[in-house]
């Protein structure tokens, strides 16, 4: 029997051991730090000497900066603690100056043009929010990464700034409602992670899922997904063991695992932590995708990440579940006890709705990439159109105010903001709908944009950012106001009815909302070449600069390392494919049809005459479909030297989804049709049937 509360964060540098091993004073000083003051550095160096020797006994050897450059990984430079002792002796040593600051060489990761003006070097900064646990023996410490001039390169820093924007705006709100305590609000969030599982020999057997992360051909399976018998339903043994595995690990590194089941699609299946700040979950969610892909290697399996590993089948997201609370413990996305407190809920409420009206071009680029194209749009996952689901009930209630009705004449509610409770929302009145892409949850927003395999620090920092933007705007207006309630009224009812476009509780798959959504005038943006182009519009820029989010030229680097890792994406892919094409799936095709054509020169010198009706119809098929090969490949081939040719970032990446993903989608549908002409024996590949099957 496993003691789980024992095994808990028992790899984590946590609050409970610093409290044990550090001088009191050195401690309270940590603290302070991590509620947000600066770093004393008088601490590092006895911080650092108790997490060293702590890392030590726990067994690790090395220490690294463990940091998130903008491509969305995770990065880590190991540095041994062995130090010279004497002669012949040594000693295992770190020091205050090895804890707060790293210096790494920046070159080799994108800087989206930041590096060329610039010097090449990288500095890491450590942040004391987010606990240094061990991994592989090795002693992480979680850090900023930015450049000499202290630009970010990386997904952190702009995460922990939004968080601070957004806290400093949602304070000043809180004081009009008489909040004399809270000091800090902190971004909440709890990631669903979906997941697929296949037999790592089924893995290994197909490249493109090695070098690309999703099948780039493979024919429908005679079974998918239509039955619907895999969601929630019985977990197989393997991968039953594979998540009490993944448990344990995740338990020991301090991350709250705390569901897991099937999901919709064979072989798919999703996990769920206990949620955490926003800068906590996002670390712990990268740890996540690496235990999940190293534990299920240790079964035997793979883990496929990719939003869209198999097409025809549901793809995998992330649903980032977002809430704010003080740090007086109050939740503010929550209807409370009093008057008060429920116009403040709706304040905030209101804030939410106006900014992601405003910005569903930023929540659109949050979630841009080349998997997640893949599933935007398609029948499962939210489109790429953003609105918001709120329910039935807070639906009425906004409804009647922005009908402006009186308190009294309100009869589907018993809600007003001057007098009177609001109902408690219960998850069955909130969670009804699950196409949408932003649905209010009771007490929190669930995003359910984020492909799987995307770092949820953008989403976060784009959600903070907006939001701490209208919470701003409406602290301008209502910190100057002589009669707080009737400008408070005024100020819901008037956004609510200039951003009401935003809110709908249908059926965000059907043709029809596509159609509507357009005479509202929203936004859709299919992919993420047409999503990307307005990062830098000067409306983001502005109000990323203005809230100390990202400057100018930080906005423009990821625009551009985004762009390029979407072009580069599509290059890998279509490389693969023409790889395989030509080396695996041609000759298989030439060996059929070579088989056909001795079985029918064998029939022909028969002395009686037979029927080659078969081979003939066979032979036909082939060599017509082969001929279709011949010439998509040369067309795919062609148009990857084009696309080489073509410059800047943004040209570039239109030209590779508007070429080479339409030649790469002709040549699949060849290939795909081979596969179910060609004789089993020949397929070079396991099939979609076998990979989503592979597992016992
Ligand atoms: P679902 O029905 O969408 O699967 P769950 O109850 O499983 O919903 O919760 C999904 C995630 O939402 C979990 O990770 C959970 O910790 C997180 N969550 C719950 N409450 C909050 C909150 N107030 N703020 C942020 N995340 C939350
Ligand atoms: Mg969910």
């Amino acid at each position: 029997m496993k003691n789980i509360p024992e095994l808990f964060g028992c790899k984590v540098f946590n609050d409970a051991v610093m409290k044990e091993r550090l001088p009191k004073d050195v401690y309270r000083s940590l603290k302070n730090t991590i509620a947000g003051e600066r770093l004393e550095s008088s601490i590092a160096d006895t911080v650092a000497r108790e997490m060293g020797a702590w890392a030590v006994e726990n067994g690790a050897t090395h220490y690294t900066h463990w940091f998130q450059p903008m491509t969305g990984t995770t990065a880590e430079k190991h540095e041994g603690f062995i130090q010279r002792d004497g002669e012949s002796g040594v000693i295992m040593a770190f020091s205050g100056k090895n804890l707060v600051s790293g210096e790494a060489d920046a070159s080799s990761f994108p800087s989206g043009g930041l590096r060329a003006t610039f010097e090449a070097r990288g500095y890491s900064a450590w942040d004391p929010t987010s606990y240094a646990f061990i991994k592989d023996d090795t002693l992480c410490i979680p850090t900023a990464f930015c450049s000499y001039r202290g630009e970010s390169l990386d997904k952190k820093t702009p995460l922990l700034r939004s968080m601070e924007a957004l806290s400093r705006e949602a304070v000043r709100i809180v004081r009009l409602f008489g909040d004399t305590e809270t000091t800090h609000v902190t971004a909440e969030c709890g990631p669903e992670q979906e997941y697929f599982l296949i037999d790592a020999e089924a893995y290994r057997a197909r490249p493109d899922l090695i070098y690309c992360g999703r099948t780039l051909f493979g024919a429908r399976p005679p079974k998918g997904q239509e039955m619907d018998d895999h969601y929630y339903g019985q977990i197989k043994p393997r991968v039953f063991a594979f998540m009490q595995d993944l448990d344990e690990e995740l338990w020991k590194l301090g991350i709250l695992a705390k569901t897991e089941h099937n999901e919709v699609a064979p072989g798919q299946h999703e996990l769920a932590p206990i949620f955490g700040t926003a800068n906590l979950a996002t670390d712990h969610n990268q740890l996540t995708m690496e235990m999940m892909k190293k534990v299920a290697a240790r079964h035997g399996m793979a883990c496929l990440l990719h939003e869209k590993p198999f097409a025809g089948i549901n793809g995998s997201g992330k649903h980032d579940n977002w809430s704010l609370s003080t740090d007086t413990g109050r939740s503010l996305l929550k209807p409370g006890k009093t008057p008060s407190q429920n116009a403040q809920f709706l304040l905030f409420l209101t804030a939410v709705i106006k900014a992601v009206d405003e910005n569903q071009d930023l929540l659109r680029i949050s979630v841009s990439s080349a998997g997640n194209d893949h599933r935007l749009g398609g029948n499962e996952a939210p489109p790429g159109i953003i609105s918001i689901f709120l329910g039935d009930d807070l639906m009425a209630l906004l409804e009647d105010i922005m009908a402006g009705a009186k308190p009294e004449d309100r009869p589907r509610t018993r809600l007003n903001i001057g007098a009177g409770v609001l109902p408690e929302f219960s998850r069955d009145t909130t969670d009804r709908n699950r196409t949408s892409p932003f649905a209010f949850t009771g007490n929190k927003f669930e995003f359910r944009m984020p492909g799987s395999s995307d770092s949820i620090a953008c989403p976060n920092m784009i959600l903070n950012t907006i939001v701490a933007q209208t919470l701003s705007e409406f602290a301008d207006e209502l910190e100057k106001s002589g009669n707080f309630a009737a400008d408070l009224n005024e100020l819901i009812h008037r956004t609510l009815i200039e951003h009401r476009r935003i809110l709908f509780n249908g059926n965000n798959y059907s043709e029809e909302w596509a159609q509507e959504a357009q005479r509202r005038g929203l936004l859709r943006f299919d992919s993420t070449v047409d999503a990307m182009a307005h990062y830098t519009d000067e409306k983001n820029v502005k109000m990323f600069d203005r809230l100390g989010v990202l400057s100018p030229t930080e906005i423009a680097s990821r625009q551009e390392v985004l762009l390029e890792n979407y072009s580069k994406t599509l290059l890998i892919e279509a490389l693969t494919m023409i790889d395989l094409a030509r080396k695996d799936i041609a000759p298989a095709v030439l060996r059929y049809e070579n088989e056909l054509l001795e079985e029918r020169g064998r029939k022909s010198l028969f002395p009686v005459p037979l029927s080659t009706g078969l081979e003939d119809e066979l032979l036909k098929r082939i060599s017509s479909l082969s001929e279709q090969l011949c010439s998509r490949l040369a067309t795919l081939e062609a148009d990857v030297v084009r696309a080489k040719e073509v410059t800047g970032t943004l040209k570039s990446a239109v030209f590779y989804r508007e070429t080479v993903f339409s030649d790469m989608a002709e040549l699949r549908a060849v290939i795909d049709e081979l596969e179910t002409a060609v004789a089993r024996k020949y397929w070079p590949f396991p099939t979609y049937a076998e990979m989503l099957n592979s597992i016992k």
